[in-house]
Formats: C-alpha cells, sequence, structure tokens
C-alpha cells in the first residue's frame, strides 16, 4: 500500500519507478490485513493521520469507478474486568463517537455474547470495513496513468551513491539509476535503508494472526466488531463466517509469516470463552507483519544520514486507515521538505527514531528467569 499511494502521488510530477520484490503486488501485509478504519485506534500522530484520511477516503470514493472506500460497521468494545472496564469508561469519556449499550442493546448487536459475564460495553459508530483491493488497485492505476511504472519480481540488494543520484540493483541483475529512492518497504524498510544509508530505524516487525473460523450457523452481515477492550481477541463477520484474531505481537524477522498453530487454538478459546459459538473449525488462517516503531507513529521524511534516501515506512497496524493521507503527506513533505503541520512532521520525522533506537539499547536489559 505503501509504495503505490505514494507512487501515485509523486508520478503527478516525477518519473516514478516502483520496484516489487515479489512476483505480483499486495502479497504481504497489505494483503492480509484485517481491513477496519478505527479512528480511535493507535497513538496521536496516527489518530491524526486517520483524521485526515476520513476526508481522503469520502473524495476517492466519490472518483468515477471507485467504490464507497469506507462502509459502516461499528465496534463494540468489551470488558471482563474491573480494572478493564475503568480503562474502558476512561476511553469512552474521550470519545465523542462512543456510547455505552444497554445490556437489551448489547444482546441485539451481538446475540451470542455472553452478556452477563461481560463488566462494560461500550459502543463505537466510527468503526468502518476499508475496501482494501479497491484503495490498492486506485493507487495502482493512478501510478500508472500519471505515467509511472510498476516493476514487480524486482528485490533490491543493492545501492550506491552515483554524482547527485543513486544506482540501485535489483537480485535479476537489472541497474536502477535515479535522482531519489524512496523506501515503502514495509517490514524490510530496515534492511533497505540499511543497504542505502548504513542504518535503520528500529523498526520491529510482529506477527498478527488471523483466523477464520466455521460456526453452526451463518453469521449474519451486519454485526460489528466485537472486541476485548485490551485487543486479546476480536472477531467480525467475513463471508458468513466469522474472522477473528488474538491479538498477537510476536516480534519475528521479516519475512513471509504463517500462523502459529498455538495462536490458532488461543483464539478460538478466547472467542468460545467470550461467546456461545462453540466454534470448532476453522476454514482458513494466516498472519501477516505488523512494523512498529519504537513509538508506533511512521517514519516519513528525508533519511537523516542521506537527504535522497525518503523514508516511508513503520505503518505498524494503521497502514491501510492512514494510506491516503500518509500519501498526501509523504508527498509534500518530499516536494518542499517541509509540513505546514509542524507537530505532525515531528512525530513522523525520520531523525527522531536515532534517540529513540538510543533509547532502547541504553535500556536494562529486563531480567531472564532461571528456566
Ligand atoms: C493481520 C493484520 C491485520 C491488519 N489490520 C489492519 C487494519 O485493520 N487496518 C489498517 O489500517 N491496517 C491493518 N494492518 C496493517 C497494514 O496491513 C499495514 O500497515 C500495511 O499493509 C503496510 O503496508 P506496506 O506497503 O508498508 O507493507 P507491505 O504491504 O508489506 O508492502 C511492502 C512491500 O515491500 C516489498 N519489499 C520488501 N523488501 C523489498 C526489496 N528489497 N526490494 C523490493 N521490494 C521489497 C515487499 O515484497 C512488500 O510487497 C494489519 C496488518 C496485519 C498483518
Amino acid at each position: 500500500m505503501a509504495g503505490v499511494s505514494l507512487g501515485s502521488e509523486l508520478a503527478l510530477d516525477h518519473d516514478v519507478v516502483l520496484l516489487e520484490a515479489e512476483s505480483s503486488l499486495g502479497v504481504h501485509s497489505t494483503g492480509r490485513s484485517a481491513a477496519l478504519f478505527l479512528s480511535g485506534y493507535g497513538p496521536p500522530p496516527v489518530r491524526e493521520l486517520t483524521r485526515r484520511s476520513e476526508a481522503a477516503f469520502a473524495r476517492l470514493s466519490d472518483l468515477p469507478g471507485v467504490p464507497a472506500l469506507l462502509r459502516p460497521r461499528g465496534g463494540l468494545f468489551t470488558a471482563w474486568d474491573e480494572p478493564a472496564a475503568a480503562a474502558l469508561a476512561a476511553t469512552v469519556s474521550r470519545r465523542p463517537t462512543m456510547t455505552v449499550p444497554t445490556a437489551d442493546r448489547v444482546r441485539e448487536l451481538c446475540p451470542v455474547l455472553r452478556v452477563d459475564d461481560v463488566v462494560a460495553c461500550a459502543f463505537d459508530e466510527d468503526v468502518r470495513d476499508i475496501d482494501v483491493a479497491a484503495l490498492h488497485g486506485h493507487y495502482a492505476t493512478a501510478l500508472r496513468r500519471r505515467g509511472g511504472r510498476i516493476t514487480t519480481g524486482a528485490r533490491v540488494v543493492g545501492a550506491t551513491r552515483s554524482g547527485s543520484g543513486w544506482e540501485v540493483r535489483t537480485a535479476d541483475g537489472r541497474t536502477w539509476r535515479a535522482d531519489a529512492v524512496v523506501n515503502a518497504a514495509g517490514a524490510w524498510g530496515d534492511r533497505v535503508a540499511e543497504l542505502c544509508a548504513g542504518i535503520g530505524h528500529g523498526l520491529s516487525p510482529r506477527r498478527r494472526t488471523v483466523v477464520v473460523a466455521r460456526t453452526s450457523a451463518p453469521v449474519p452481515a451486519d454485526w460489528p466488531v466485537v472486541a476485548e477492550a485490551g485487543e486479546a481477541w476480536y472477531f467480525r463477520p467475513e463471508g458468513g463466517a466469522l474472522l477473528m484474531s488474538p491479538g498477537d505481537e510476536t516480534e519475528v524477522p521479516p519475512g513471509d509469516v504463517h500462523p502459529d498453530p498455538l495462536d490458532v487454538a488461543l483464539v478460538l478459546e478466547r472467542v468460545n470463552a467470550a461467546t456461545t459459538l462453540d466454534l470448532r473449525g476453522v476454514r482458513t488462517s494466516w498472519a501477516g507483519l505488523r512494523t512498529f516503531t519504537p513509538d508506533r507513529a511512521p517514519v516519513v521524511g528525508p533519511h537523516p544520514e542521506e537527504p535522497t534516501l525518503f523514508c516511508f515506512v513503520g505503518q505498524g497496524g494503521y497502514g491501510i486507515q492512514t494510506a491516503p493521507a500518509l500519501a498526501e503527506v509523504g508527498a509534500e513533505l518530499f516536494r518542499t521538505g517541509t509540513l505546514a503541520d509542524t507537530a505532525l512532521a515531528a512525530a513522523i520525522d525520520p531523525d527522531r527514531t536515532r534517540v529513540l533506537v538510543a533509547e532502547e539499547l541504553a535500556r536494562p536489559a529486563s531480567p531472564r528467569s532461571p528456566a
């Protein structure tokens, strides 16, 4: 998503070539997301980018041939003990789109939830489904229509400065010359940053598992997303079945990740404990990487060591819902080096990651158990 979205913006006034390692686009995180838009999710810079994206999603949805990119879903957040209920109450007091539903309303929204065991609930009407394929398709088409090129099967394996620009080598033996390089390599963002500039951004790829479970009766399409408020699990309807996740965040090296059977079993157990669904079978499951910086805000702007290397990484668990605003902000920073919103520019500035990485390294290692 990062490459095509920023690439399509830059193709308006630059010659853009997008190099994709795989034989097709969208194979990694973008093709594995839960496709949700949650306006209250993430740290403040992410919420600001999500807020800005809402208007951009609406503008894009008005274009000819583009379907509605956001569709209403709603989110029912549940707390199962007193500390979680207190945390949820604090969230409700900060979020105008959240209300506290009656028990009867909760039963209407999700009849299978064990409502009598829930300590507190909140309903957020501002949770939407994103049409990820349509958004991605729009950006890829726009990139090509504006004269840009997409080359698949082109894994970047080397990059050196050449005059005022770059010579980039791909695994297929080709060499590409460019005035500037954009690093939009997702979980591989630090690998590409290290290739080009010798230093990354402290990115941490984290595996997240998605399981689509069989149910004894078709799941109504109008159920909201139902989530444990601390993200220990969530589920939503998916083509008559139930899509769910244990909210895992296991740190792993970048790669083509697969679900750990323990995480699959865990989410079945947690959702069965919270509902009367009695789930037994799995229709399909997958895992993907959500790649975070230490402060969970993205990294957008010139690399501190190489100003013609533009960083566009660290989208974490929010890279679809923030994509329209991030592409606009990224293009503005690429063209002018500044943003009118200086607070946002500082929050996503690549230079800050040097300090964050140094702080991480300075932190004493946590004590290990004797085993
Ligand atoms: C299970 C799951 C659920 C999620 N749910 C949501 C959600 O509900 N809402 C939301 O907003 N976000 C969600 N996310 C996060 C979102 O999917 C990501 O933030 C987003 O897809 C990141 O896009 P990207 O383009 O940076 O990464 P990717 O889609 O991974 O693209 C990076 C590309 O770079 C290529 N590449 C890597 N190295 C090289 C190289 N050396 N040369 C050439 N190409 C290279 C890779 O092949 C890959 O295609 C979820 C993620 C997961 C895994």
